[in-house]
């Protein structure tokens, strides 16, 4: 990952760990010939750089999916909250503004598509095999199934599924992202590869 775009990422606001980010990076790099990277859950736009950055390096291209008001933890009130993103006119969360500075300070801007909308909305739309899908949207297992179900099937043969914040001991995490990581494993169309801490990585056949 270089130097500068790294600085970009470390300073974003949001919940990816490094070594996470710097795999991100390396699975958008070696698999954005496929097609392109689509990121379903933006937030702030910390993992849109290590993803987008990949992209680049392979002359490629990330969609960054997000509606930008924020999943059920995000909300006022709730663990994942910050004051600094909600916008008090519209009573809402509004983190396209921050995604879109990330972009630009990462120089991603001839890189990056940025999608507002619901990850559904977006999947009906999209008709192009995907290099990589990385689901880190909604943790409620509605949510997490949604787009399990919307996007698993856009990816390409040779093509990664990505699912962030996988939590075997349910202590320490909700359950949503590693049951769809299991059911992608059920389903026998993915080849799993090695986790990166909370980030589970599978192969279509
Ligand atoms: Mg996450």
């Amino acid at each position: 990952m270089p130097p500068q775009a790294l600085e970009v990422a470390l300073a974003c606001k949001g919940f990816l760990d490094l070594d996470e980010g710097e795999r991100l990076y390396q699975l958008a790099r070696d698999h954005a010939h496929l097609g392109p990277i689509v990121e379903i859950g933006s937030y702030c736009g910390k993992s849109s750089v290590y993803l987008g950055t990949g992209a680049r390096a392979a002359g490629g291209t990330l969609v960054c999916v997000d509606h930008h008001r924020g999943n059920e933890e995000n909300q006022r009130g709730e663990l994942y909250h910050d004051e600094e993103v909600y916008n008090p006119a519209a009573q809402r969360n509004d983190t396209l503004p921050f995604l879109r500075e990330t972009i630009r300070k990462a120089d991603l801007e001839d890189v990056a598509i940025l999608l507002i909308t619901k990850s559904t909305k977006a999947a009906e739309i999209w008709k192009i095999p995907a290099g990589m899908v990385f689901i880190d949207g909604g943790h409620t297992q509605i949510a997490a199934d949604t787009d399990y179900e919307s996007w698993s099937p856009k990816v390409v043969s040779g093509g990664i599924l990505a699912i962030h914040d996988l939590f075997p001991d349910p202590s320490e995490g909700g359950q949503a992202p590693i049951n769809i990581y299991r059911r992608a494993v059920a389903s026998g169309d993915f080849e799993e590869l090695p986790t990166v801490k909370t980030l589970g990585i599978l192969r279509r056949k």
